[in-house]
């Protein structure tokens, strides 16, 4: 038979995690947390490479050195998470041809200030409503064409958007961007959170109140309560549900509404874009390219968009590893998940060669995270077209009855960030507390079940 808790969190990703440890701060630790994988974190997570802890997802604590201060970025300093300061906006002058040039940095700021002048006009006609949002934009002077202009419209669209319209990250924050480079890996932080409310012992999670490999299949709502069905056939009731899983599971078929989600939910949730972002790592015998200051990143120029562009050693991470980081996007990435590892390193290798000459050597390991086949996240962050009203995020962040949605893409400033997932989850919680408060049967606040 089904127990009934309080509050059920379904993901234990960041948003889930300070979604549940607000609820249990405010007295509500009768709460249950489901969660898909077989860990907690979601997208943050480490993985052993080559020696190293290597972040597969989230890397970098973004927005920093501002006004206000990035709670991420607190919660890191008091955990003693090591970091390491990251300045990319130097990648443009350490740009490659395909016979391994690199292109002088004059012609490199003028290709560039041409596409950032590019992309403010498209924004300024998109806001005129002169033009329609379709990828790739509409045939103008100034549309890239060469292989430099392609790397740098990429950088910048894929990148660098902040370079364009103002990013609120950036704005409330700070500019500054720094890389996890810690062996317990960003997901430590997740821990450490976790600790404040769940039973732990020697740094493993031993509390009964968070459930892993239980796969939400159904949400049955009503007036009354909420009934969750997990696909090993567990039944769980709770008087409210808050729901973190990204937008992409939400546009998958993977949880089933009963009744279905209203038409106004629905179509706010089709109205938000899924990006697709594969950090490549790949483990050589010894370093063949340039590692002094301000090389950190370089490119790649190709006339194939996105083809194996933004580069990264990860020298400064960890020095002596000998790894490199390739980043591709949206179609690349997809392309890349449906292929072998193998056909991978091929290409990737070929890219090196055109850079670095025949006779580097080859990589001897290589990682491929594959986001968008994960059918626990579909994708890498949420993305809303840069015109888009501040309806869409409010109704997909909006109730419906008593299933509360949370997660990166429910943050109006901060989505497609660890810190907009973060305090997403407090928003939640607050909105769900408030939401208990005025409930006038409030049985579930007596003594906790478990
Ligand atoms: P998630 O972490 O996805 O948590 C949701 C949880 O729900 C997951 O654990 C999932 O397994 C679980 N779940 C899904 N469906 C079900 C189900 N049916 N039943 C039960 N459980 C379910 N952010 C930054 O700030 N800096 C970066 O550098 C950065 N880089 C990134 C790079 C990559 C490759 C990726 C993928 C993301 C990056 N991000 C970055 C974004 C950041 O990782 C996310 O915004 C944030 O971690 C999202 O947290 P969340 O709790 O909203 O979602």
């Amino acid at each position: 038979s089904a127990s009934r808790s309080a509050v059920i969190i379904i993901g234990a990703g960041v948003s889930g995690v300070s979604a549940a440890k607000v609820l249990a701060e405010n007295g509500i630790s009768d709460l249950l947390i489901l969660e898909a994988s077989d860990r907690i974190g979601g997208r943050i997570r480490k993985e052993s490479f080559g020696g190293v802890s290597v972040e597969l997802g989230a890397g970098w604590i973004a927005g920093v050195g501002g006004k206000a201060s990035n709670p991420v970025w607190e919660i890191a300093a008091k955990f003693g998470l090591r970091t390491c300061f990251s300045d990319y906006s130097n990648a443009r002058y350490n740009i490659y041809d395909q016979s391994g040039k690199i292109f002088p940095s004059g012609i490199a700021a003028d290709s560039y200030n041409k596409a950032v002048d590019s992309a403010i006009q498209r924004l300024r006609d998109l806001e005129s409503n002169c033009i329609e949002d379709v990828p790739g934009g509409t045939e103008s002077p100034l549309t890239p064409k060469t292989p430099i202009e392609l790397a740098i419209d990429f950088i910048l669209h894929d990148f660098e958007m902040a370079e364009v319209e103002p990013i609120s990250t950036y704005v409330d924050f700070g500019e500054r961007e720094f890389l996890v480079a810690d062996e317990r890996g960003y997901e430590y932080l997740l821990y450490k959170m976790a600790e404040d409310f769940l039973f732990t012992s020697e740094g493993k999670i031993l509390d009964n109140r968070l459930k892993l490999n239980k796969v939400v299949r159904e949400l049955q709502h009503s007036r009354n309560g909420v009934t969750v069905k997990t696909e090993d056939g567990c039944i769980y009731e709770a008087n409210y549900v808050i729901l973190s899983a990204s937008i992409g599971v939400l546009q998958s078929d993977l949880i089933y509404f009963r009744p279905p989600l209203p038409r106004w939910k629905t179509e706010a949730i089709e109205k938000c874009d899924v990006t697709v972002y594969t950090k490549i790592f790949l483990k050589f015998p010894y370093k063949f390219w340039p590692c002094g200051p301000d090389k950190e990143f370089f490119i790649y120029a190709h006339e194939r968009r996105g083809y194996y562009t933004f580069w990264q050693h990860m020298e400064n991470a960890y020095p002596g590893s000998n790894i490199l980081v390739v980043t591709l996007t949206n179609g690349e990435s997809k392309r890349v998940e449906t292929q072998s590892d193998d056909e991978t390193l091929k290409e990737a290798m070929g890219v090196l060669r055109d850079m670095f000459g025949p006779e580097i050597p080859t990589a001897t390991d290589i990682l491929v995270p594959r986001w968008w086949n994960n059918r626990f996240q579909r994708g890498s962050y949420s993305n809303y077209p840069i015109i888009s009203d501040n309806q869409v995020i409010n109704d997909i962040k909006a109730p419906v009855g008593r299933v509360f949605f949370t997660g990166e893409h429910t943050s109006e400033r901060f989505n497609g960030y660890v810190h907009g997932g973060y305090l997403a989850g407090i928003d939640t919680s607050k909105a769900l507390l408030e939401e208990m408060r005025k409930d006038e049967n409030k049985s579930f606040l007596r003594e906790p079940l478990l």
